[in-house]
């Protein structure tokens, strides 16, 4: 019901409730019909605990204070001695434990370093698509942690160790040596000033050292910078390197990473970005030298993934306050949510979101299955940057034609809408930003496998055979464009026929106008779509 509250002047009325205390899983049948389409209905029960939880107005109420109080660079103490330390508030730390506790940053490892088997990827993908929705700052060193561990397998024997300390589901913020803490975070330094996807241009040197090597240099980007330690690339003899760098040394001191500022951020405020400086700083080897690249390239596959789920988890929370507040307000003597047009605006939101979660659990059951099945790994190969780059891209339009569901009240900042309008940028341009990723999808279409994907997606769209071989680097953006059409196609047939029968209508037919609202949606659809995005309270 919505609220009423009575002033001098004047009576509150015909505002939405807030949209909290929701369950994010139960109230989401896009949702549940992804999980279930992909292989993880026996997790049914877990995932609406947890969209429980994460949907109280607790967590939406901590996501504010954790994005309204940002962490603060303490490079010294209060006696002259460095410090190089961040300070969050409580409540990024409270998410921190949450998401952890839940696997987040590591149900799809076994702490032998071999991958969890299926379904873990879907379920955790389940939740982190949720865990999005409410606060998405922390769940960078989340993700990094996650897919760090996929790096770390090139060095066996330090993945031995590493690998048992991340897995425990403790989160353990203290500044100490990650081997006396009782769980462990991971984070990523690639990107320098003069070179971010070009990490061929790095300058930071690592000279052999003792057991380890001595690494000096900056990374001009290098998040959650209060992780235990950071995968980073620097040139050594052979070229260039991929090292795992802790903030402690083996002795027991304090590693030589200088903090220089934290970025001022459009958003992702609740977490840290730092620059940092490594002053002979100690780190060890990971995979062998001039192997850098290809060693850190099996992270970026996951945190890539991660970009896309987070996006799609963006859209649905922007969908899901745009539909439920033209449920309660009336414009014109009818709801908002009964006028026609508003409808058709709502409708093909509702439709692209649909696709975006269809496209992300497909994915997510590839890398489940990759392992045993070179079609799927091939599936995975293609489709994440593909996924990447069409959800990373299609997201801040999205969530900004939400907004203007609200009206005035979508713009301002007790909204949660502003915060996911800022957030939603940055998982297009970190971790390989849209060109790269499209140049990417090209890269891999050479392999033969990999070039079969196209043609099994074509078949299951049900369109007729599309060929991207010969694709210019020129016009890459309008080939992976009709290529993650034609997989959010075929991942909603397998999911819901009937939602994939109106997204081949209004994308596939025709090209959708870059607006929303802007096709011919039939009424029936409408009311399919809408019905599905949230139960009418
Ligand atoms: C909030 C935030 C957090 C970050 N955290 C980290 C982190 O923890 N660790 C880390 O290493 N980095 C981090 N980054 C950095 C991020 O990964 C880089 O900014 C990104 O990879 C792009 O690199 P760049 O900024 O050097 O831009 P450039 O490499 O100069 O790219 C600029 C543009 O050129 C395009 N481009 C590049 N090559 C080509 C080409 N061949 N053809 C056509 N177009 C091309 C790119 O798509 C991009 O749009 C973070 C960035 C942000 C915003």
């Amino acid at each position: 019901m919505a609220s009423r509250s009575r002033f001098d002047t004047h009576e509150v009325f015909n505002q939405s409730p807030p949209y909290e205390n929701v369950d994010l899983f139960s109230s989401d049948a896009p949702l549940q019909d992804a999980v279930k389409a992909n292989g993880a209905a026996s997790e049914l029960s877990a995932l609406a605990a947890f969209g429980r939880q994460w949907g109280t107005a607790d967590m939406f109420a901590l996501a504010r204070q954790a994005n309204e109080n940002p962490p603060k660079l303490k490079t010294f103490d209060a006696k002259g001695n460095r410090s190089d330390t961040i300070e969050f508030h409580p409540a990024y730390h409270r998410f921190m434990r949450e998401s952890i506790a839940a696997g987040l940053h590591a149900s799809t490892w076994m702490p032998s370093g071999s991958r969890a088997p299926a379904p873990a990827e879907v379920v955790r993908t389940a939740r982190f698509y949720m865990a999005a929705q409410v606060e998405t700052g922390h769940l960078c060193p989340v993700t990094m942690t996650r897919a760090a561990l996929a790096a770390l397998a090139a060095e066996p024997e330090l993945a031995a160790k590493v690998i048992p300390k991340v897995v425990t589901r403790n989160y353990d913020p203290l500044f100490r040596p990650w081997r006396d803490k009782s769980g462990m975070t991971l984070g990523m330094g690639m990107t320098e000033k003069q070179g971010g996807t070009d990490v061929r241009a790095n300058t930071t040197v690592a000279t052999p050292d003792g057991d380890g090597y001595s690494v000096v240099g900056h990374k001009w980007f290098m998040s959650a910078p209060m992780c235990d330690a950071f995968l980073i690339l620097a040139q050594a003899p052979g070229g260039l390197t991929c090292f795992l760098l802790p903030r402690f040394r083996l002795d027991g001191s304090v590693n030589a990473l200088r903090f220089q500022r934290l970025k001022d951020k459009l958003g992702n405020r609740s977490n840290a970005s730092g620059e940092v400086e490594f002053t002979d700083a100690f780190a060890r080897r990971v995979g062998n030298e001039g192997a850098g690249i290809r060693t850190i390239l099996q992270m970026v596959q996951l945190t890539r993934l991660d970009c896309a789920i987070a996006s799609a988890g963006l859209m649905r929370m922007a969908l899901a306050q745009a539909v439920h507040h033209c449920r309660h307000r009336n414009v014109f003597g009818k709801k908002l949510y009964d006028q026609p047009m508003m409808r058709t605006v709502l409708a093909d939101m509702a439709l692209e979101a649909e696709a975006a979660t269809a496209l992300v659990f497909r994915l997510a059951r590839a890398l489940d299955r990759a392992a045993d099945d070179a079609a799927e790994a091939a599936y995975a190969r293609v489709m994440t940057p593909a996924a990447k780059y069409w959800i990373c891209k299609r997201a801040p339009g999205f969530i900004f034609e939400a907004m203007e569901c609200l009206g005035g009240n979508g713009y301002v900042e007790e909204n949660i809408l502003p915060r996911l309008y800022r957030e939603a940028p940055v998982n297009a341009i970190w971790e390989g930003s849209g060109n790269v990723m499209c140049l990417d999808v090209l890269r891999a279409l050479k392999g033969k496998e990999e070039a079969a994907v196209v043609a099994v997606l074509a078949r299951d769209a049900g369109v007729e055979h599309a060929t991207m071989d010969q694709t210019q680097e020129a016009d890459a953006r309008a080939v992976v464009g009709k290529l993650a059409l034609l997989a959010c196609t075929a991942a909603l047939k397998a999911s819901v026929p009937a939602v994939a029968e109106a997204f081949v209508r209004s994308r596939l037919a025709a090209p959708h106008d870059a607006i929303y609202g802007a096709v011919a949606m039939k009424p029936a659809a409408s009311e399919l779509l809408l019905q599905r995005v949230l139960p009418e309270d």
